[in-house]
């Protein structure tokens, strides 16, 4: 049987499977795999065919996850499509995706679509396919739900902004740190052709945005901004690298998100490293660093070094800065600037908007931190309020960082009882 003959034999319900299943890898998008499943009744929803994410106005949404196809002429090491690998295959068409979508929407089981991709003949044909989906959802059904579409590495610059004019958010996929580690683990692909997608679309939003700032009514272009994925822990590259990455992919081509997938090791290959289970800690650390780089205004010097470039698995890194930094501390809630409450650890960009604003009416007293969202079993250590410190002032750095670690507090117990150290 052909390939095409096998294609229309195998059902809807049987390809969705697969293809579901063969987008669960991908982690570009902010949550993946729901666990509802109620067969046979309507909203039922697949296991991992459902994820989440966020609309250029902040709201969550959960998508429709999927690949157009799980074929692919390439063969990255990593990756569980890849050609060399015996799995079940399936193609989805333009139309089948348009449907499937459309009737998930009607359902009110989805609202969007986050469609991904293996390479079945070519970038440019890969991408054509995907502009056509979001043509004939948004033109042809009307469809106003929130698309995320894979720009294809490789693929011409018109096709990704062609997409770019129908997506509410788009990603193309860095894969791997370096150079080096992507013509050895994804041979097929190179970082020009990846950074090219990247650099259209980076163009394409910021002259969107450039034009609404005008007040021009322009169509809008990818709204809720690009984001990327790299797979961590399938090559040598260093936390300090990873970083160093990321905020120039920031900087460079106004990403929205860098999503870090840990490596799951789910192929035989002596190009890999053998790791029993995926690095979810230092994947979770990632996240947390990233954070510090795009909204408290860290950079990634600052967090780690050429001597020490590994993020400390056991303290979140915004602690482990502190530690390294005890000439910064103890800063008074009363008196500091914004920039400088948003790096006591345990004080969020919200808490410090809220301690700014609270300021204004009256001289805060220690009581009035935790109502303020301050989590005081970190940030006692590296506060005073009006020149009293919580902690005492008298911990060694050796017993501050035991108790951070631990998540323990050693404030006095008349004040906080539930936080002392047991
Ligand atoms: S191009 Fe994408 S789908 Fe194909 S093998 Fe590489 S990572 Fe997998």
């Amino acid at each position: 049987m052909t390939k095409i003959c096998q294609n229309i034999a195998m059902d809807l319900e049987a390809k969705t499977a697969i293809l579901a299943d063969s987008a669960k890898y991908d982690a570009s998008c902010a949550s993946s795999g729901v666990s509802v499943q109620r067969p046979g009744t309507t909203g039922a929803c697949q296991r991992s065919g459902v994820c989440h994410s966020w609309t250029a106005d902040g709201r969550c949404v959960s998508l429709l996850k999927i690949l157009l196809t799980n074929r692919c002429v390439y063969d990255c090491a990593f990756c569980v499509n890849r050609r060399s690998n015996d799995r079940p295959r399936a193609s989805l068409d333009v139309g089948e995706v348009v449907d499937l979508t459309m009737e998930f929407y009607r359902r009110n089981c989805i609202e969007g679509l986050f469609l991904s991709t293996g390479i079945e003949r070519s970038p440019d044909d890969t991408m054509e396919r995907l502009c056509a989906v979001a043509e004939q959802l948004r033109e042809r059904r009307g469809f106003r739900g929130y698309i995320h579409l894979k720009a294809i590495p490789g693929a011409d610059a018109a096709l990704v902004r062609r997409a770019g004019r129908h997506a509410d958010r788009m990603s193309v996929n860095i894969e791997l740190p370096s150079g080096e580690s992507l013509r050895k683990l994804s041979p097929q692909k190179t970082r020009a052709g990846i950074l090219g997608p990247m650099g259209a679309l980076g163009e394409g939003i910021a002259e969107y945005h450039a034009e609404r700032r005008h007040g021009s009514r322009v169509p809008p272009f990818v709204p809720a901004g690009q984001s990327t994925q790299m797979v961590v822990g399938a090559s040598p590259e260093t936390d300090y690298q990873i970083l160093r990455l990321s905020e120039s992919l920031y900087r460079h081509y106004a990403l929205k998100r860098v999503y870090y997938s840990a490596y799951v090791p789910v192929n035989d290959d002596n190009r890999l490293p053998a790791l029993r289970e995926p690095p979810l800690l230092r994947e979770h650390r990632l996240y947390q660093a990233d954070w510090l780089l795009r909204n408290y205004g860290f950079g990634y010097a600052e967090l780690l070094s050429p001597e020490a470039p590994s993020l400390d698995l056991r303290l979140d890194p915004k602690c482990s800065w502190a530690l390294r930094h005890p000439e910064r501390f103890p800063v008074d809630v009363n008196t500091a600037p914004y920039e400088v409450l948003l790096r006591v650890p345990g004080i969020g960009v919200r808490s410090a908007r809220t301690i700014r604003a609270a300021r204004r009416f009256g001289r805060l007293r220690l009581e009035d931190l935790r109502r303020l969202g301050v989590v005081l079993k970190r940030a006692q250590f590296f506060l005073t309020v009006d020149g009293y410190c919580p902690a005492g002032g008298t911990i060694t750095p050796e017993r501050l960082r035991q108790c951070l670690i631990a998540g323990r507090g050693v404030v006095p117990a008349w004040w906080q009882p539930e936080l002392r150290i047991v």
